[in-house]
């Protein structure tokens, strides 16, 4: 099978058998094999009975995912991950928005000219300010601390993969705006990027809206920074700032201690040891550098006990 084209979804009644056509018309020009893997995250419209009539009339090319709730885009993506058995793995959106299109351009970037991944790059977007503002500061943000330099629109829900690249990553939680540097962890290098055409919604509203999601995304690029860089020897970072806390703090409790020392031996009126700023410099610097050593060894006992400790990508084997 040449494509396996992926379409997470909540409550896109309207949207479906628009783009479902839209699709078949696509792969049929161009001759692909393909199948199409709705996700219905838990949709409370008639999105599931929509897929079911589409699954009705196109049984070999349909098949879906229904979850009990909503459990947001990013596991959904990582089930139908799972499902894809196509060579070059599509995500896109329900919405109309991404557009199948640009199906055999991706297909061909993939195939062609060997990326792993090809990402779209919306250079005209029809959202609203509201979205495209933040999304610059975020991409700036995700391309430094990535190091995935060429890189414009981390967040784009059409994105082109090798199938290997989707059968060795793992999108949890909120991780599907930095699906490109999951890749980039998994050792997947080959990232591109497309400009790809982009339309206003045609149908609802969008799910992204809330402000919180600047704040999570932050975070999740952070858990993401530190999981890639000491995810597996967590020693090494709390460790190292460990020991150079402790380090000044000890040199600090020196100081006070040789003065105090100092004062006693020659006799004059000495001030009372809290009297230093360095009493209190070596005060914390010692608890903190103490505790920071205590997390490094806690960090390196629980990745020694993670399922996952062992699991190394391995390219080829023979
Ligand atoms: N989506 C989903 N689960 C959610 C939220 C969104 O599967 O909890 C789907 C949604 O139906 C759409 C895609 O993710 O197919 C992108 O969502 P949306 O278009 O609302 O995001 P935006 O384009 O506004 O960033
Ligand atoms: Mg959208």
């Amino acid at each position: 099978m040449d494509i396996s084209v992926i379409i997470p979804l909540y409550n896109e009644e309207e949207s479906l058998p628009e783009l479902f056509q839209w699709i078949q018309r696509v792969m049929n020009e161009n001759g692909f094999s393909y199948e199409v893997i709705f996700v219905d995250d838990g949709s409370t419209d008639s999105s599931w009975s929509v897929i079911q009539r589409l699954k009705a009339e196109s049984p070999d090319t349909v098949h879906a995912i229904k979850f009990r709730r909503n459990y947001g885009k990013s596991p959904a993506l990582y089930c139908g991950f799972a499902a894809a058995q196509g060579d070059v793995v599509i995500t896109m959106d329900a919405d109309l928005q991404d557009s199948p299109d640009e199906i055999p351009a991706l297909y061909r970037m993939i195939r062609q000219e060997g990326y792993d991944l090809v990402s779209g790059y919306k250079q005209k977007r029809y959202d609203p300010l509201s979205k495209t503002l933040p999304t610059k500061l975020f991409n700036a943000t995700a391309r430094r601390v990535s190091g995935i330099k060429n890189l414009h629109d981390f967040n784009c829900g059409l994105k082109a993969y090798r199938r290997e690249v989707v059968k060795h990553i793992e999108v949890y939680g909120e991780m599907h705006r930095y699906i490109p540097y999951l890749a980039k962890a998994a050792g997947f290098t080959r990232i591109g990027e497309k400009t790809v055409h982009h339309q206003a919604r045609k149908f609802g509203k969008s799910k992204f809206m809330g402000w919180n999601r600047f704040v999570n995304g932050y975070l999740d690029l952070l858990s993401l920074w530190f999981l890639d860089s000491f995810g597996l020897k967590p020693m090494h970072v709390f460790g190292f700032i460990g020991t150079l806390m402790f380090l000044l703090g000890f040199i600090a409790v020196t100081v006070v201690g040789a003065t105090k020392l100092y004062y006693l031996h020659t006799g004059t009126a000495h001030p009372l040891v809290t009297d230093s700023p360095y009493f209190y410099l070596a005060l914390t610097m010692m608890i903190l550098g103490t505790q920071l050593f205590v997390a490094g060894f806690l960090g390196e006992l629980i990745s020694r006990n993670a399922p996952e400790r062992n699991n190394y990508q391995i390219e080829t084997q023979f």
